[in-house]
């Protein structure tokens, strides 16, 4: 059984790679973190747990089926920690219908079934987020995807600090495509669209004066679409 927290779409890849691109997010309950700025937690504080529900993988399946119309598409895997469950099931029947599937992560946890994606985006978070980084568990998360998904490097940067440490990791793992997006700072009620504009051009001037022309600066694009608001 998969803990669930919702399940929603069609809708587009609000940040990362695959920005811009039609998607049905799975997000799963639980994680294994506590981000000072997260954005998601009532997939994660388990004061939201009433509203957290389990289901089989060919539950989830058949849901997805029913939002997409049966066509396949990209199905976005996100949390929580997605990779505290054990999602194997749900990956091999959806890719027998010709869905394709991507992870959300922050590479605490090593799943098994990290090989069998089509896309996994590992989000290590920053010191502004208050969580420690562990190099083993991380390099572990990029053993056990292997080859078949493509990898890429997404890093919220909420300050200088972080942008260093991001440097750090550009340096360690320069195969990764890297994504730096903006910290969501604002996780209550609208978020004021002047100031999200003002921290993307900080970010943008800070990555030009470091010469970094190989990442790419990322809002989150359904913020400045939807606000805060869940399930789009
Ligand atoms: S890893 Fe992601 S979901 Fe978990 S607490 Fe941090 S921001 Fe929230």
């Amino acid at each position: 059984m998969i803990l669930l927290s919702e399940v929603f779409g069609p809708t587009i890849q609000g940040e990362g790679a695959g920005i811009g691109e039609p998607t049905v997010f799975v997000r799963t309950a639980g994680c294994d973190f506590r981000c000072a700025w997260c954005d998601t937690l009532h997939a994660v504080d388990k004061s939201h747990r009433g509203d957290w529900y389990e289901r089989s993988a060919d539950a989830v399946l058949a849901e997805i089926e029913q939002l997409s119309g049966g066509q396949p598409l990209l199905v976005t895997i996100s949390g929580g920690n997605p990779a505290t469950q054990d999602l194997t099931r749900l990956i091999q029947l959806g890719q027998e219908k010709g869905y394709r599937f991507a992870v959300e992560t922050q590479g605490s946890v090593a799943a098994p079934w990290f090989g069998l994606l089509d896309m996994m985006t590992l989000s290590p978070k920053p010191p502004s987020s208050k969580m420690r980084f562990s190099r083993d568990r991380f390099e572990n998360s990029l053993l056990r995807a292997g080859d078949k998904p493509d990898v890429s490097l997404k890093i919220v940067i909420a300050d200088e600090d972080d942008l260093d440490w991001a440097g750090e990791l550009k340096a360690r793992y320069p195969q990764l495509p890297l994504f730096l997006q903006v910290c969501n700072t604002q996780l209550n009620g609208d978020p004021d669209q002047s100031k999200i504009a003002a921290d993307m051009r900080w970010l943008v001037d800070q990555v030009m004066a470091r010469q970094w022309y190989d990442v790419k600066v990322l809002p989150q694009l359904h913020v400045y679409l939807w606000g805060n608001a869940l399930g789009v």
